[in-house]
Formats: C-alpha cells, structure tokens, sequence
C-alpha cells in the first residue's frame, strides 16, 4: 500500500528565516497538499551554541502570514512529537549505539589538540583536505585502533567521546534525487562525521535521519546546499536497515545574486536596497532591525505567487496563481536544475497586480489607516475614490497614501523646474476664467464637467488647452505629473479647487 506522503521543513533557529528557507517552506508544502499528505515542521536546535531566542516564533509568524502553516508542529504536534529536536535528546544515543554494535560507528576519544595536530600533519603533507576518514581513523585514539578493554575502561571513567560514523573506504553511493537525476559519489571523499557530540547531543546528520524515519517522512524537499550530505544520510539508511522507507530526496536550486554570480546573500540585499528576511527581523544581539517583505508593504499572497516562480513554473505562459491554484499546479518535475537569479522587479511586479486586483473599498482601508496615523480621518467613499484612482500607479498600499495626499490636501510647495517652465501668462488667464466658471457652476463637480469648464475656459482665450494643461496641474497639486487630472479634480470637489486655483493665482509668480 502507498505510504501517506509527509513532508517536512527542518529549519534551525539560528536567526531570521531567509527568503530561501520561506521557499523551501512554500514547496513542500505545495507537494503535501498536491499529494493529500501532510506538512510538518520540525525545529531542529541540536546545535544550542547557534540558537536565537525569536527565531523560534519567527519562524511561525513567517508560516502564519503566508498561510502555509503546517499540520504538525511544536505549537499544534500531532502523533510523532516532540517536533523540537532538543527535547528528543533521550531518544538519540539508542541509534547511535545500534550503529556501533553493528560495526557502522565507532567510539573517538580524540582531543581537540589531538585533532588539530592530525589537520596540521596532513597539511603539511599537502592533504588538500584534512579529514577524519577512512585513512586518518587508523591513526588516531578511537575503538578501532585502541584494545577493547581500554575503550571500555574510557567510557567507564566518563572520559569524553564522540560516536563517528565509520565511512567504509571503497564505496559507490548512489541517490536518485527527484530534481537531479542520479547523483553518485565516491565514498572515498566522505569524512567519518560525528554523530554524537561529547555533549550528549546528536549532531543534525544523526538526528535528522532518526527523526525522519520516526516521523515517516516520505519526502525531503530541501536546498541544494544539504546535497553534499545526502550521501552521508542514505548511507545512514542503509545501516540502519531502513532503506525500504528511505524518503525520495529533491534539492531545490540555489536563488541567484540579482546578476547571476554567485548565491544570494543578506549583503546583496543590503547592497540593492531590497529584503530578504520575510517579516521584520531584529537581530537580539545587535539590536539591527532589517526590513522584511511584509513591512516594505509585500501583500502575502502576491509574495508567494512571486516565491513559488523562483525555481519552478507551470509549463506555460501563466504567472498568476493562488495558493490553491499553486497547489493544482504544483509539480516537482518542473522544478528546475539551475539557479534562479532573484529579481526584485518581478516582486514588486506581482505586488503590483495583486495591489490592482483588490477593491477600491478593500485599498480604502490602507489609506484610512495611514491616514490615521498620521491623526486623520477622510470617508470611506473619498478613500475608494481616491485608492481608485491611485491603484494602477502604486506598487505597496502604503504608496497610495504618500502618492495620493495631494487629494486630500492642498499643496504646500510647488515644483520650481515645472513652474519656471510652465507657468505663464496664458496658464494664468485660462486659471482666472476656469475659476470663475466654477463659481458659477452649481451642480457636483464630475470629471466630465470639470473638463468641459476647462475646455471652455481654454477656447474663450483662445488658447489650445494642451499648452497649460501640466501649468493646471501645478496649480492644483504642486507637482507635473500624477493620475487624470480631471478626475482628481472630481475628487477634490468644487470648493476645494477654486480655494487651490485661487491660492496659485496669488502665490506663483511668472519667472519665465
Ligand atoms: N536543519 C537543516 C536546515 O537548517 C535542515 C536540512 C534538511 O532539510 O535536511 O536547513
């Protein structure tokens, strides 16, 4: 019978989760509900010297905001918990005997003094890379090389040691990854990892294997850079005799820098001003606060659609998808092999559409809460107006705020390079008699009459309405550019432009 399909995402609290980690998230995630299986996450902390107090709760709220939250979890654990590595630390050292007595791992007494003179020995024997191995084991303090007796006498008196896992010295290893194909290494350029600290704790090699096959992981779905340990751990499935339950590996394609070269970093983000981190990140120990993608004003579903297409497509010219749609689609055969540049364009490009599929009603609530901020209220019908009229030119919500005040209030400053240019005597002439045919308009301002008064005001000074037009705008708004004019104007209302009309008559002076 078919297994359930379960996936996890492993993540270890040493810090903000990069965008990477949030995509290796997303995909597994995808594959479960593609599946009809189940997504779990497990924190894995076995190295206490690198963990982050938040990064924990990070995690969680990174997951919450996104809406892939997991089945199975520390905060809501289903049948094969405790999902914290930490607190399974009982469980370990049982694995790890079982490979000693098999004759897969063995005892190390070795000192760090010891084990940096082994390094500096083989360096100085031009050893390009120093490793505990096959080779090296033979000369060094362990329960290959030391008489069964002492070995016991050691453990017997508390002396420190280390499980390593013993890497037989010819050996093909062979894995078909999902994504890759069949990779195979030579066992020769494996080190005899360790797989239980003198601490009692397992290392991530140990624990990972163990908690995956406790937890009947059948896939794992994780970046490429745990590729060179994969071998380690079918090998470690072998000797466990649990190779007919080892899970399908698929490892994901590293995210690029922006020009291609080289794997993205926190500095390439810092350097192209964009983030990396999805929520807000302060950093415990320094007290830095890096900006996330929801705080830059990233809406969460267009964040995914953009994440989901770093590494994967659909197979056709499609680019917008839901999570439910993503999840349809969702394929771990159109995952692809190379590296995906990361481009903050497309993001912001996703952004934008998701930003213009919304409601004129559902942006007014953007609008009214940074108005309030900033201790103001306007109307939710002038707030849809105005949110309407901005949407096709703002990329966050935050944008029709600061590109949108205008509306609500009058300028305090003008620009000086459109206002030599263009405020002349003509602009002027047409602006006198459009204000006057506003006084005498009597009805609700409508962009169509707002144009037609204007256009009329143009005609009777014979001038072409074209060559004032960016001088109105000026005088109305402070500024050469911005969205129709003669809606803005519809928005602002009657009383409110001939006050601005008027105050630009008085006020600006013709330099031209
Ligand atoms: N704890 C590892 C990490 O931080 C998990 C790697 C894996 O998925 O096996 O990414």
């Amino acid at each position: 019978m078919d297994r359930e399909v379960r996936v996890r995402f492993a993540p270890s609290p040493t810090g903000a989760l990069h965008i990477g980690g949030v995509r290796t998230a997303l995909y597994n995630y995808l594959f479960a509900k593609k599946q009809g299986g189940k997504f779990l996450l497990r924190i894995e902390d076995t190295d206490q010297t690198r963990f982050v107090p938040g990064a924990e709760e990070y995690i969680k709220e990174a997951l919450e905001w996104l809406d892939i939250s997991p089945d199975e979890s520390p905060w809501n654990p289903g049948d094969c918990g405790p999902y914290r590595q930490s607190e399974r630390k009982p469980m370990y050292m049982q694995y790890a005997l079982d490979l000693v007595e098999k004759g897969h791992a063995y005892y190390a007494f070795d000192t760090s003094e010891e084990l940096d003179a082994m390094r500096e020995r083989l360096t100085a024997a031009r050893v390009v890379s120093p490793q505990y191995n096959a080779i090296t084991r033979t000369q060094m303090k362990n329960s290959l090389t030391l008489p069964e007796d002492e070995v016991k006498a050691r453990l017997a008196s508390g002396e420190p040691y280390v499980i390593r896992v013993k890497i037989p010295r010819k050996e093909e290893v062979r894995l078909n990854d999902m994504i890759r194909g069949w990779v195979m290494v030579h066992s020769n350029t494996l080190d005899d990892k360790v797989l239980m600290k003198s601490d009692g704790m397992p290392t991530y090699h140990l624990a990972n294997i163990v908690d995956d096959h406790l937890m009947e992981i059948t896939h794992v779905i994780r970046g490429e850079e745990w590729l060179p340990s994969a071998p380690l751990h079918v090998l470690l499935y072998k000797y466990f005799g649990w190779e007919d339950t080892m899970p399908q590996f698929a490892h994901l394609p590293l995210l690029l820098k922006p020009d291609g070269n080289g794997k993205l970093s926190k500095r390439d983000a810092e350097k192209h001003g964009f983030p990396i981190f999805p929520l807000d990140w302060k950093d415990p120990n320094s007290g830095d606060l890096v900006m996330g993608f929801r705080e830059q004003g990233y809406l969460p579903d267009a964040f995914l659609n953009f994440l989901s297409f770093l590494g994967w497509n659909p197979g056709d010219h499609r680019e917008i998808f839901s999570l439910d749609e993503l999840v349809e689609a969702f394929s771990v055969e159109r995952i692809g092999k190379a590296g995906t540049k990361f481009d903050i364009n497309k993001a912001k490009w996703y952004n934008e559409q998701y930003l213009r599929a919304k409601s004129d009603e559902e942006l007014a609530n953007y609008l009214m809460q940074d108005l309030e901020k900033e201790g103001f209220t306007v109307e939710a019908g002038k707030a849809a107006q105005i949110a309407g009229l901005m949407k096709e030119r703002a990329t966050f919500p935050g944008d029709l705020w600061k590109e949108g005040k205008f509306m609500l209030f009058p300028p305090t400053t003008f620009d000086e390079a459109v206002l030599a240019k263009r405020w002349n005597q003509e602009a002027v002439s047409v602006l006198a008699t459009y204000k006057e045919k506003l006084e005498n308009f009597h009805e609700e301002l409508t962009s169509e009459s707002a144009k037609s008064l204007l256009e009329q005001s143009a005609a009777e000074n014979d001038i072409k309405l074209g060559k004032v037009m960016q001088a109105v705008r000026l005088a109305t708004t402070g500024v050469g550019a911005g969205p129709d004019l003669m809606a803005v104007f519809a928005i602002i209302g009657k009383e409110e432009l001939i006050r601005r009309i008027g105050y630009a008559l008085e006020n600006l002076k013709i330099i031209a």
